[in-house]
């Protein structure tokens, strides 16, 4: 095991509580999807996956082939949705790994049904239907069309319908509700031509905690699952909201001080010396960078890292691979002293949300950003 003092700790009992808590909201009967796409959004694909499905997560999805191939190496054999475009060179590796594909069009049914047959077996699918995002899936004009190739087509298991939000982040938008008619008219289409049972999904987690009419047979959960709340363009619900799980972030991201000294006035720190002491100035180092997923756009932006139960502002560029605080708040800081980048320390909290604000971005880019080279240390769910 890596004894790097940058590392990223992921409780999974965390994972597996928001789940249930989660779940706990939903509709009654309502199905959960834990999305594990980006490696679980940088907290580690397999071990988030067990520990969603221990908190009753029934459905993983991924957003590719590889990563679905990755779950099912790790033994996972749960229904598995590729939410992703996947181009035909993988379509045998999905029907080998029994992957459910998000279907957009007649060629692509064609296709997948025939990698099928090469195999002697039937690949799963769920229609999507773009329905207002305009990213991927059959435009509804375009649905009878590919309904009538798959009911052709035997080798293909229809097993679901989903769409995808664009403005869930503002629950009163009126695109939500056109999107959702949409889609219902798409499983009642799907219905009258003779196909079986379809779980219709829609929601990822702001829908889930915001719409409670958009749960539908499942919701898709990913950023709720790692304990963060969905980002909202709204300050506050117009709509009387459902009752909201009490999340708990999974992932802490921690480091170490690795060397301690002071400026003199007038000193630079880092690239460019952009940031100049204007008095003697204790600070330290840490061995983390950009190189880790540490976005350079912290750099001289008043971002902060947690040291002793306070916050310790970044100064200079941040590098590749270090970083140069400030610790004239705690001037007995030293050489060891644990750092926190994301979670909280002594009752100090600094959230990959607010992180990610300072960056330009949001709490899902943050956490998925963390780089391979930070060793995941995991603490195991109990019970
Ligand atoms: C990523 C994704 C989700 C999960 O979104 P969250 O906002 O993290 O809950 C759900 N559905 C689709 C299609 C996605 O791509």
């Amino acid at each position: 095991m890596s004894e790097r003092a940058t590392q990223a700790i992921v409780d999974l009992g965390a994972v597996r509580e928001n789940a249930r808590a989660l779940l706990g909201t939903l509709t009654p009967g309502t199905k959960l999807m834990a999305v594990v796409k980006a490696d679980a959004y940088g907290h580690g694909a397999a071990p988030v996956a067990l520990a969603a499905l221990a908190g009753g997560a029934t459905w993983l999805g991924v957003a590719c082939v590889d990563e679905g191939v990755t779950l099912r190496q790790a033994g996972i054999v749960a229904p598995l949705l590729v939410l992703g475009p996947v181009l035909a060179p993988e379509f045998p590796a999905a029907v080998a790994h029994d992957l459910t594909l998000a279907l957009a069009s007649p060629a692509m049914a064609g296709e997948l049904a025939r990698a099928a047959e090469a195999r002697g077996q039937r690949a799963a699918a769920h229609i999507e239907v773009d329905s207002g995002m305009n990213r991927h899936g059959v435009l509804p004009a375009d649905l009878p069309d590919l309904l009538e190739v798959v009911r052709q087509l035997p080798s293909l298991r229809l097993g679901g319908l989903f769409t995808h939000f664009a403005c869930a982040e503002s629950p009163a938008h009126p695109t939500n509700e056109q999107q959702l008619r949409a889609l219902l008219a798409a499983r009642e289409a799907a219905m009258g031509l003779g196909f079986g049972p379809l779980l219709a999904h829609a929601a990822n987690s702001v829908a889930s905690l915001f719409l409670r009419r958009t749960h539908l047979d499942m919701v898709r959960a990913g950023i709720a699952l790692y304990g963060y709340p969905p980002e909202r363009q709204e300050a506050s619900d117009p709509l009387p909201g459902p009752p909201l799980p009490t999340l708990r972030p999974a992932l802490t991201w921690r480091t170490a001080v690795a060397r301690r000294w002071t400026l003199q006035p007038g000193d630079g720190v880092s690239y460019g010396l952009t940031y100049r002491a204007q008095r003697p100035t204790p600070v330290a180092l840490l061995p983390v960078g950009y190189g880790d997923g540490l976005a350079r756009a912290l750099s001289n932006r008043g971002a902060a890292v947690l040291v002793r139960g306070r916050r310790a502002p970044i100064v200079g560029r941040i590098c590749m691979d270090q970083t140069v605080i400030d610790v004239s708040d705690m001037p007995e800081a030293t050489v060891g002293d644990d750092v926190v980048l994301i979670g909280s320390q002594a009752g100090a909290w600094i959230g990959a949300d607010e992180l990610g604000a300072l960056a330009g971005t949001n709490s899902y880019e943050t956490l998925c950003r963390i780089a391979p080279r930070v060793p995941r240390r995991y603490l195991c769910a109990d019970g």
